[in-house]
């Protein structure tokens, strides 16, 4: 009652409220300070905490003597310049310490003791403040009042510290509660204290103040107050301003620039989050990695800004498949990577594996261009593969590999059985590239029989690498690895090269027979290479046969089409090699330029036991014979086999029981014995050698 009858007939409401809209502001502006404060450190925190300080003193300051300038006692004041510098200094230091105390660990000891002398330094400031008014009367001072005073200040300044440790170091938002806590313990102290405050005049002394003099005072106090705070609002605005552009370093440093995703780097730590997490609370998550299948192509083909809108969709699509708390990253050009978090098991991250593949392998529309590519996806699940980030990335990369290797467009979730053959894979490739670098890869030679002439007319060129730990490698397994290494277009010249220059000591009727993978024609460069082998090599091109696959006349690609054309031109044979095990459409019997086709020695194997088989057989050969194409039987084991072929109108022949593959001057003496004997023959009339003969010569 008496602090409400003090406030309304004691004191000027304007200059109330000045003081308490000073208060307010100085209050809030001394809270968002106080914050930084408390959660910088190092030297950032000193800086914060002078500033809180000086802000926090000063808003106290001169809310109380605005305050002070509205008291109207009924007698003449004057005011003691030092007390009042003290007063401040007070204000200023005894925020300071309890700034300081407030970042002690514990909560209610930092808002015991932070808070608790903040309050305190409020309530000396004003009693200070109040020595240093010197009303001419009697003064008075009403105990109880002063202590209820400094028990609200602490208390009130407690709560605001306690509120404002509370709140995040990056979450301050406008912090009310603290404000009009501070807010209140500087008013409620300044007014119960002022009801404390009883003067009694002097009969006798002179009546009103100064009103002069207390209005200058009023005005730099309040124009003080103005700059100080003004000066901390705008350090403020500047220190927002410079973390706003922190945080947007922030997320230029952890995200990638074109889709938005998160960058490798951010996937790391993420992962590293991920797995400590898993340590504390043991939450399931699966770690996804995604390859685009042909976006090279894409990228090549329709340019670099097409490129960037595919990879951009691609973010959009993953973002929609992939379920709320997962973390989705681009880790590299066309690699993603998904971390999914809680997720059920096995069984759910593959489903989420084939949702991705199914997403991607829509076709895509970019900027009036339809583009089709696809992805494959690598899986592994913390904890039941690994609780490592290291080792879940790894494995994670190891099952991609494997779902890339089964034929793209595919998923595979990691199995430690994975690991070893991808060690035995990578193994391979090492040795392949050193036997390669050593020369340790040779070419042998297995002649090829014609049966109308009786003779052989030539052989056919195979790559063999006997390895030192491996023992012999077969081609069928090699030559893959050499065509994943980008080898295949450096060994196949080699081959063309030995071949061509083994050929031409041969007798000059006798032809070589060189595979070509499709690799070698799609590139484009096969022509070449060729011209270069006979040209160095001296033979003619009527000498020269190539065997393809009917893999490289998928797709009726226009420069395997041309290649092919070129090279009959230039007086090659092409041989349609492996006949019957590929895709079943003769068309590109038509369309291509082939001269010769060779039954599959798989379908020979079974001969003539196997109806089927002989019936196929029997149609091939009947195909070439209408067609007008040499054909020749492949892989001829026994005599069954050849009078089975030689019966059904098979052209030549090849296998272990004419010959196997030779090395090079093995089958130069093998043909010189065949020119001799053969011209002795004719001189003396002979039919042709019997076939046990022919295996005579081939097991030499
Ligand atoms: P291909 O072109 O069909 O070669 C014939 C394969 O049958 C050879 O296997 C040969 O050793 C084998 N062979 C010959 N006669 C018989 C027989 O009576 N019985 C059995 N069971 N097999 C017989 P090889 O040397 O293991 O070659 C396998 C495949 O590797 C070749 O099949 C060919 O596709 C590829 N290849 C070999 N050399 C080269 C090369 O220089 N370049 C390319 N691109 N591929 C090659
Ligand atoms: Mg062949
Ligand atoms: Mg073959």
């Amino acid at each position: 009652m008496r602090v409400l009858n003090c406030l309304t007939h004691e004191h000027d409401p304007l200059l109330v409220l000045l003081a308490a809209l000073v208060c307010l502001f100085g209050s809030s502006v001394t809270i968002r300070l106080a914050h930084r404060s408390l959660h910088a450190r190092g030297s950032t925190g000193l800086h914060w905490l002078f500033l809180t300080s000086v802000c926090a003193g000063f808003s106290i300051w001169s809310t109380h003597f605005i305050a002070m300038l509205g008291y109207r006692p009924g007698v003449p004041v004057r005011f003691d310049a030092t007390l009042t510098i003290v007063s401040a200094l007070i204000a200023i230091g005894g925020t300071a310490i309890g700034l300081i105390l407030a970042r002690l660990r514990g909560r209610l000891s930092s808002a015991l003791c932070g808070g608790g002398m903040i309050g305190l330094a409020i309530c000396v400031m004003h009693y200070v403040g109040m020595f240093a008014y010197r009303p001419d009367g009697v003064v008075h001072w009403l105990p109880g009042y002063v202590a209820f005073s400094a028990l609200c200040a602490m208390g009130f300044s407690a709560i605001a510290i306690d509120r404002l440790r509370a709140k995040r170091a990056t979450a301050m938002g406008r912090a009310w509660d603290a404000t009009l806590l501070l807010m209140a313990a500087i008013l409620i102290l300044h007014f119960v204290g002022m009801a404390a405050f009883v003067v009694i005049p002097i009969e006798g002394f002179g009546k009103g103040a100064n009103s002069e003099v207390f209005s200058a005072m009023a005005a730099a106090i309040a124009v003080a107050a103005v700059v100080i705070v003004g000066t901390g609002v705008s350090t403020h605005l500047v220190e927002e301003s410079r973390a706003e552009a922190q945080d947007r370093l922030r997320q230029l440093a952890l995200h990638d620039m074109l889709t938005g995703l998160c960058n490798r780097y951010s996937f790391v730590t993420q992962l590293s989050d991920e797995c400590e997490l898993l340590v504390r609370h043991g939450q399931a998550f699966a770690v996804l990695m995604i390859d685009l299948d042909r976006f090279k192509a894409i990228n090549d083909t329709l340019g670099h800004p097409v490129g960037d809108l595919l990879l951009k969709s691609v973010a959009q699509r993953l973002r929609r498949v992939a379920r709320g708390g997962d973390l989705i990253a681009r880790i590299g050009g066309d690699e993603f990577a998904i971390i999914a978090r809680e997720i059920a098991g096995r069984e759910a991250a593959r489903n989420l594996a084939e949702e991705i593949v199914e997403a991607l392998s829509c076709p895509f529309m970019l900027d009036g261009y339809v583009a089709e590519i696809g992805a494959s996806v690598g899986v592994t699940l913390a904890p039941t593969d690994s609780s490592d980030a290291e080792t879940l990335t790894q494995q994670a990369d190891v099952a991609l590999y494997r779902a890339k290797h089964e034929g793209r467009g595919r998923t595979c979730l990691f199995d430690p059985s994975l690991t070893r053959k991808m060690l035995e894979r990578c193994a391979l490739e090492n040795e392949l590239r050193l036997a390669w670098s050593n020369r340790s890869i040779e070419v042998a030679f297995q002649p090829i029989f014609d049966l109308r002439s009786a003779r052989f007319t030539g052989a056919e060129a195979l790559l063999r690498w006997h390895s030192p730990t491996r023992g012999e490698v077969p081609p069928g397994v090699f030559i893959p690895v050499a065509e994943e290494l980008g080898l295949i277009c450096a060994v196949g010249e080699m081959v063309l090269q030995t071949a061509c220059a083994a050929a031409v000591k041969w007798p000059a009727d006798l032809a070589v027979s060189v595979n070509v993978s499709p690799i070698q024609i799609m590139s484009g460069g096969l022509l070449d290479v060729v011209r270069n082998a006979l040209d160095s090599s001296g033979l003619s091109p009527a000498r020269l046969a190539i065997e393809i696959t009917e893999t490289s006349l998928l797709g009726d690609d226009e420069v395997v089409l041309r290649t092919l054309r070129e090279l009959r031109e230039l007086g090659l044979t092409i041989t349609l090699d492996d006949f019957g095990t590929g895709y079943s459409s003769l068309g590109y019997l038509h369309r291509f330029p082939i001269d010769r086709i060779k039954i599959d020695r798989s379908f020979i194997a079974s001969l003539p036991g196997d109806s089927s088989t002989a019936s196929i057989v029997r149609a091939i050969c009947q195909l070439g014979a209408n067609l007008q194409l040499d054909v020749t039987a492949e892989g001829i084991e026994n005599d069954a086999q050849l009078a089975f072929v030689a019966v059904n109108g098979c052209t030549h022949v090849q296998g272990f029981l004419l010959s196997a593959p030779l090395e090079a001057c093995t089958v130069a003496l093998l043909f010189d014995e065949q020119r001799q004997s053969f011209s002795a023959q004719q001189s003396a009339g002979d039919a042709f050698p019997a076939s046990d003969h022919l295996v005579s010569i081939g097991a030499r």
